[in-house]
């Protein structure tokens, strides 16, 4: 099932196309600002979002550009905005599709499949596999030889972003500004303990890892080598 995240300041319109896509086999999220939006885009693995512009707080292409620093997540604009500029503005800061209200839904859900079988496997996380290990950040699941291994919301959330950085170097700043939504509070010693924690659980020698690597000074990298 396919996690929307349903950004729309309008309550009764995102309540109703919220019960509609639900009939239609998405899991719905809702937020109603752009910083609820990144509060529940860092809490889940969301498959696509669905956007209006005019929101309370932030622009709505605020959001996209803030999800394409380090995702790509297909973003489908809904917006009563109908100009040529808004629409390429939209698309330019990353957006995949642009709808204008008022729409059809049977429009929208064409089009959120569609934009959803464009994107492919690109919107998966990638599951994870070595040895005896593996990985699913998907599904929360992470097996060691057969025995279960449990980590906490925050950490299953910095496992994700390193390894759909696919060995990339994922920088302080961005694990703290994706975990939390935030970047206000310096929260490095904050990962370090969280890395600490997921080390001892998934590391044979935590002392000596073998997955979850410092770069020092910078942030951490997966190493799927
Ligand atoms: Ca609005």
């Amino acid at each position: 099932m396919t996690d929307l995240l349903l950004v729309e300041d309008d309550g009764q319109l995102r309540r109703i196309l919220s019960q509609r896509l639900t009939r239609r086999g998405f899991h719905v999220i809702q937020a109603a600002s752009v910083n609820e939006a990144k509060s529940k885009f860092s809490q889940t693995h969301i498959g696509l979002v669905i956007l209006d512009l005019g929101l309370p707080d932030y622009d709505g292409s605020e959001f996209i550009t803030w999800v394409r620093h380090t995702e790509s997540t297909p973003v489908v604009v809904l917006s009563a905005r109908r100009s040529q500029l808004d629409k390429v503005n939209a698309l330019n800061a990353g957006a995949d599709d642009f709808l204008t209200k008022p729409f059809g839904f049977e429009e929208l859900v064409a089009r959120i499949h569609a934009t959803l079988r464009r994107s492919g496997a690109a919107t998966s996380p990638l599951t994870f596999q070595s040895g005896g290990l593996v990985i699913d950040p998907q599904h929360l699941k992470c097996q060691r030889e057969d025995i279960e291994i449990h980590f906490t919301p925050i950490e299953w959330k910095i496992l994700e972003l390193l390894l759909s950085a696919q060995g990339r170097l994922v920088s302080y700043e961005e694990l703290v500004s994706r975990v939390w939504a935030s970047s206000a509070k310096d929260r490095r010693a904050a990962i370090r303990v969280h890395i600490a924690n997921i080390r001892t659980k998934l590391e044979e020698d935590a002392a000596h890892p073998q997955f979850v690597l410092a770069v020092p000074g910078l942030g951490y990298q997966f190493d799927q080598s």
